[in-house]
């Protein structure tokens, strides 16, 4: 049966990296993909056409399908409209919706862009890691929340809160990611100081056991981030929470140079063996090159990417797609964001779909 996936290009540069993994699908549809795909608007451009970032139709069609693929949301045109009506409602409303709790987020440095990085060539050089952010809990949503007055001056709470389910499905994901990797998860945490660091430490240890053929570290978050910058090939999988998973997958990005390079993937409980998954760029709409064919599509076509290795069961169709990308870059072609030297061969967003595309 054919896959369908939803695309939602959104807003600025968002929809011209769509329209380059748009012509990525048409040719994997040639190599046996059978995938089917439908665009809608989502942010700022279905603010405009229907007055709400997300729209009911829109988000049954979401839940209707087998993937979605957003460019990005977003823009100064909208910095006045309602914050429930601004364009980024429209992405949460779907991560809400569709109970996307699962973030991951891959480092990968290509070797062609080792020098990209701040950091020594071989430290990063074929890094090839995985971050797995809890999403949906944790101290963004922990309640109470506030600032009140009282008698010592203006007191301000935030509350870290996490139910053992939240951590057992997230570590789940984990160990699954690390069974098609390099087996391995380091669970990061602060159980020297927090709760919620213990209870994590303690339900990670217990869902192990169904994985025990991965290899399980912990990790306090501190640590982790100082590992990250002096050794980062030491990882596979990194699970964590919200809060350090924020923190550590920013991180774990500027390893790899650029903005313009760096997919994601939002994936949602396994339901008789489907699960929801949105996959997108981490960047996003760029107004400053909005609309003249600058921008770098990489991010997105390797979210289409993941796609394919984690909702589309195309292990094989991915793994072409990033040899493609790996031979443009290599061969030295280059959007605005990663041209370092005159060496190399500048090139515009729907040329660099053209070149990958045809080496797929
Ligand atoms: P941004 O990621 O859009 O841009 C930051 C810088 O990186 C800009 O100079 C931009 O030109 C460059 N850049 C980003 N992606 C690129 C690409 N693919 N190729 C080449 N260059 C690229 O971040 P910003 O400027 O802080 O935000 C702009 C708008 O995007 C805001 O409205 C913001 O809210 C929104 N935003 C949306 C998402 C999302 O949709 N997930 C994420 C971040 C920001």
């Amino acid at each position: 049966m054919s896959s369908k996936i939803l695309v939602l290009p959104g807003d600025g540069i968002g929809v011209e990296v769509a329209d380059q993994a748009i012509r990525v699908i048409d040719k994997l549809n040639e190599l046996g993909l059978d995938a089917t795909y439908e665009k809608e608007l989502v942010g700022g451009a279905s603010y405009d056409a229907n007055g709400e970032p997300l729209t009911s139709e829109v988000l049954e069609k979401a839940k209707q399908s087998d993937a979605i693929l957003l460019g990005a949301v977003g823009g100064s045109k909208w910095d006045d409209v309602e914050r429930s009506k601004r364009p980024e409602a429209g992405l949460l409303g779907l991560r809400k919706e569709l109970e996307l709790f699962a973030n991951l987020r891959p480092a990968l440095v290509f070797e062609a862009l080792a020098s990209a990085s701040t950091l020594k060539d071989e430290v990063v050089s074929n890094l090839d890691i995985m971050i797995v952010r809890e999403l949906t809990g944790g101290v963004y949503f922990g309640q109470p929340r506030g600032i009140e007055d009282t008698s010592d001056g203006k007191k301000a709470v935030d509350t870290q809160v996490y139910y053992d389910y939240e951590i057992d499905r997230i570590a789940r994901v984990a160990f699954d990611l690390a069974r098609k990797r390099n087996n391995k998860v380091t669970s990061v945490e602060k159980a020297n100081v927090m709760e919620t660091g213990v209870l994590w430490r303690q339900v990670v240890k217990d869902t192990h056991q169904d994985f025990s053929d991965v290899q399980l570290e912990n990790m306090l978050a501190d640590n982790c981030a100082m590992q990250l910058v002096r050794n980062p090939k030491q990882f596979d999988v990194i699970v964590t929470d919200n809060l350090f998973g924020d923190l550590l997958s920013d991180c774990a990005a500027m390893l790899t140079g650029s903005l313009g390079m760096l997919p994601s993937a939002s994936l949602g409980a396994e339901n008789n063996g489907k699960r929801h998954g949105l996959f997108e760029p981490v960047h996003g709409s760029a107004p400053d090159i909005a609309g003249q064919d600058k921008a770098n599509p990489i991010a997105t076509i390797l979210s289409l990417s993941m796609m394919l290795k984690y909702n589309l069961n195309q292990s094989e169709l991915s793994d072409k797609v990033e040899s493609a990308v790996q031979k443009v870059l290599s061969e030295g072609f280059r959007t605005g964001d990663i041209y370092t030297s005159e060496n190399q061969t500048l090139v515009s967003c729907s040329k660099m779909g053209d070149l990958i595309i045809e080496r797929i």
